[in-house]
């Protein structure tokens, strides 16, 4: 097939300028991107880019427990300060007095 009269593999009423290297179809200038010193399209180049997702989504359980042992620890020193707050708090104010202390 040649270039000159072949059309971009996204844009049916252009003009192809370029191959990709990757799946050798047809494309316009815009379609196309340089990686690595090489022309390839923006699907192949999505494709290119996908081990790094799966190294992502292999770590997402690590990430998860990590998530998990932070909640514990937050939830940890949350009710430690609400245990330390209601022991501090003032005798009157289970007696309901405190709130005339505040107002006055
Ligand atoms: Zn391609
Ligand atoms: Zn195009």
């Amino acid at each position: 097939m040649d270039i000159s009269s072949s059309k971009c593999h996204n844009h049916l009423q252009r003009e192809a300028v370029a191959v990709c290297l990757k799946c050798g179809r047809f494309y316009c200038r815009e379609c196309v991107t340089e990686h690595n010193d090489q022309v390839i399209c923006s699907s192949c180049l999505m494709v290119k880019d996908e081990p790094i997702f799966k190294k992502f989504k292999l770590r997402k359980p690590f990430i998860y427990s990590l998530l998990f042992c932070i909640g514990i620890f937050s939830a940890w020193i949350f009710f430690f300060y609400i245990g330390d707050m209601l022991l501090s708090l003032p005798s009157d104010f289970h007696d309901g007095t405190i709130w005339e202390r505040v107002v006055k």
